[in-house]
């Protein structure tokens, strides 16, 4: 049941969002259905946003580059004190998962929409999360909980244990970036090495850690949330192996072919991991899954960009969900509540060359988005926008839900061919051929699907 404004009353009144593009519209749409005031911030390249309209106060906080406005600490805590916000909403990427930041904006008196410092802590440790995922019985890929030494023959063993190919690790680090593949014993230890030079230059941290390579896995995840009163469910499962350079380009909920009760007691498993680390809030748990078997690789510790699908099949706002639990308020639903109905996809589309996948900055000339039954588009640009050249490409989502993951694919088809985004390149060409591909149709793809694909494609 949706609030009225004196029910949601909590902790706050009012929400800086501390973001940008199609998040920041998200956030902002579902406080004012909780009937909490907006504030919305910009980087000087940002000024004509339009969620800056229609946001309650709406405030330049710096130059166009990202290290000086969107990921400036103390511009944004300065905004939210000038604005009177009461909370802040980090959105995904930027400082969402900077647990030094949570921890300022706690100091300062205001609630962060997030879990506390010290879990995203915990989370942004790659060795941190799997220890405190093993105690709580998720199933991890193999490979020991701990850094490795630096002794020769220890790493060897531990190599042997686990078994070739395996892969290193930098414990800090994140993006696809600090990973490295040991087909055999013979390169380990220049892999070793190599890694750990990245790591400390990169992450500033040169622990690593091991595991086993998986070859084919797929990767699904589990979309959670929390309150403060020790409630946590989980809302379903989404597959997200069609990934270009470790970067999600379609999603779907659920994850096709998995039966309920091979899932259900990993899903179980990460609720109840969530209440051993008294986690708050919403959270993804990332799997590879292979030959049947779960393997937890990370927590993502904020929104995802792939919510949607999961609200489609769920019938939960997970933002709002989100920005209740941080209200203080319980969760007003049990795991015995969550239901999963039909099927979803999600579109990422972006600015970029449908061929060479470069980005394209300039302006929307013309706009035209798709409408209908089981159709959501998630974005901030409108004809005449100028897509500008200083931050992520992505321009907007585009996300169906049909009852059956067959008639979400035609869904989509239909969806894209009725979308036209003139003035700037795009991947909807891209994306439509996709959607016409046989092996994805079947749900046949792992995680090298895509790259795969995209290399017979240039070379016919
Ligand atoms: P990041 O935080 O950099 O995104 P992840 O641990 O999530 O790092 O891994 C990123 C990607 O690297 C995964 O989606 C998967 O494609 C690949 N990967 C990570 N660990 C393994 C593994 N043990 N076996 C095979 N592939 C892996």
């Amino acid at each position: 049941m949706p609030e009225t404004l004196e029910q949601s009353a909590g902790r706050f009144d009012t929400v800086l969002i501390a973001n940008r593009g199609e998040i920041a519209v998200r956030i902002q749409r579902a406080c004012r259905e909780l009937g909490l005031k907006t504030v919305a911030i910009c980087s000087e390249a940002d000024r004509q946003a339009p969620y800056g309209k229609t946001a309650d106060s709406f405030l330049c906080i710096g130059p166009s580059t990202a290290a000086k406005s969107y990921l400036n600490q103390d511009a944004i805590l300065l905004a939210a004190r000038l604005a009177g916000a009461g909370a802040i909403h980090p959105g995904y990427g930027f400082l969402s998962e900077n647990a030094a930041f949570a921890d300022a904006v706690e100091k300062a008196g205001l609630v962060f929409i997030g879990p506390t410092a010290s879990s995203i802590a915990i989370m942004g440790d790659k060795i941190s999360a799997k220890r405190a995922m093993m105690a709580a019985g998720v199933p991890c890929v193999p490979g020991p909980d701990t850094a490795l030494p630096d002794d020769p023959a220890t790493i060897e063993r531990i190599a042997l244990e686990i078994g070739y190919p395996v892969i290193i690790k930098a414990a800090g680090g994140g993006g696809g970036r600090g990973m490295r593949v040991v087909p055999k014993a013979d390169v380990l230890h220049e892999a070793i090495a190599l890694t750990r030079e990245e790591a400390r230059k990169a992450f500033g941290s040169r622990s690593l850690y091991m595991e086993k390579f998986l070859e084919h896995p797929r990767h699904i995840e589990i979309q959670v949330i929390c309150d403060d009163h020790g409630n946590a469910v989980w809302l379903g499962h989404r597959d997200c192996s069609m990934q270009r350079r470790h970067q999600k380009v379609v999603e779907e909920a659920p994850a096709p072919g998995i039966a309920p009760d091979i899932i259900q007691p990993v899903g179980l498993a990460c609720a109840e991991a969530c209440l051993q680390i008294g986690y708050r809030g919403v959270g993804t748990f990332e799997f590879l899954y292979e030959d049947g078997a779960f393997y937890f690789i990370e927590m993502n510790t904020r929104l995802q960009v792939e919510h949607p699908v999961t609200e489609l099949t769920s019938g939960v706002d997970i933002v709002q969900a989100q920005i209740r639990a941080a209200q203080g308020h319980g969760l007003d639903l049990t795991q015995g509540d969550v239901t999963c109905e039909g099927h979803s996809f999600e579109c990422r589309i972006n600015a970029e060359d449908p061929e060479t996948f470069l980005p394209s900055a300039g302006v929307v000339t013309h706009l035209a988005l798709p409408a209908g039954p089981g159709i959501r588009v998630d974005t901030h640009i409108h004809a005449g926008y100028k897509v500008s050249p200083y931050y992520d490409s992505l321009i907007a989502k585009l996300i169906v839900h049909a009852p059956t993951r067959a008639e979400a694919m035609a869904r989509m088809r239909e969806a894209l061919a009725r979308t036209e985004v003139e003035g700037i390149s795009t991947n909807i060409s891209f994306l439509r051929a996709l959607f016409e591909d046989g092996a994805f149709a079947r749900g046949e793809t792992d995680i090298h699907y895509l790259e795969q694909w995209l290399k017979l494609r240039r070379a016919t």
